[in-house]
């Protein structure tokens, strides 16, 4: 599954270029029955089965043991569950301070509670929906950190600028041709006036998040000039 990520996009080119390094431990390695079982009934009854406790925790002695021999220092080991912590920039910036991050993935009806207990850091979930294996939502979180590592993308301005980076969501973006069937770039991109299209975007973005996520403006504060750009923004639209 994880080839998605390895071998496309920004990711990809930064797992080529060994800006990080990936893993893997398959709890199956480290079971020791002959059916190499890896789940089991869930005690009390009912429908579903449940990630066993050894297996995991052997795999996990295995990751912390390898990390150690690459030379990671200080590690955090995070179960991705839908009853965990939302994940958003602000996570996702605090886990890209770490070194090395351990990823337990669940299926089935999630891991045996010790596990959870004995183990691990934190819960993260993409969000309140869920979904059948935790390798997806570990691959959006690793997405999220490797974009975040020097070098990774062709200008680390572009990071600078994604939504939530500042607080605020992105600007509108636009590539040729300038008249497409009628609809045009706005002037102001157009203008090579550098001063005039940071003004633009910044405008672009304070107004963009005041309409879609004012959750996000609630949590800021703004400098001078951008109330005075928001305010601008809100009368213009008035009229
Ligand atoms: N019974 C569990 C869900 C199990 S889903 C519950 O209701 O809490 C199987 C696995 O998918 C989980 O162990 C977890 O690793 C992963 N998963 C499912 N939804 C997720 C979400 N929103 N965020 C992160 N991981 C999720």
């Amino acid at each position: 599954m994880f080839a998605a990520l390895s071998q496309n996009g920004i990711v990809g080119r930064a797992f080529a270029g060994d800006l990080f390094k990936l893993n893997f431990h398959n709890p199956r390695d480290f079971t020791t029955d002959n059916y190499r079982r890896i789940d089991d009934k869930t005690f009390g009854g009912g429908a579903g089965m449940v990630m066993k406790i050894e297996p995991l925790e052997k795999s996990l002695h295995e990751a912390h043991k390898i990390q150690k021999e690459q030379g990671v220092k200080n590690s955090l080991v995070i179960y991705m569950s839908p009853q965990g912590k939302k994940v958003d920039q602000k996570v996702i910036n605090q886990l890209s301070t770490y070194d090395g991050i351990i990823i337990v993935s669940g299926r089935y009806e999630g891991v045996d509670e010790r596990f959870i207990e004995r183990n691990v850091d934190i819960e993260l979930s993409v969000g309140d929906f869920v979904v059948s294996g935790g390798e997806i939502p570990a691959m959006l979180v690793i997405d999220g950190i490797v974009r975040q590592i020097p070098g990774s993308m062709n200008s680390m301005e572009s990071v600078e600028h994604d939504s939530f980076m500042n607080g605020l969501l992105d600007c509108p973006h636009y590539a040729a041709p300038r008249n497409y069937e009628g609809s045009i770039v706005p002037d102001e991109l157009l203008s090579g006036d550098h001063e005039k299209i940071r003004k633009w975007r910044l405008q672009q973005s304070l107004w963009r998040t005041y309409q879609r996520r004012p959750d996000l403006l609630a949590d800021k504060q703004l400098t001078k000039e951008q109330s005075r750009l928001l305010e601008e923004m809100i009368s213009r639209n008035k009229i």
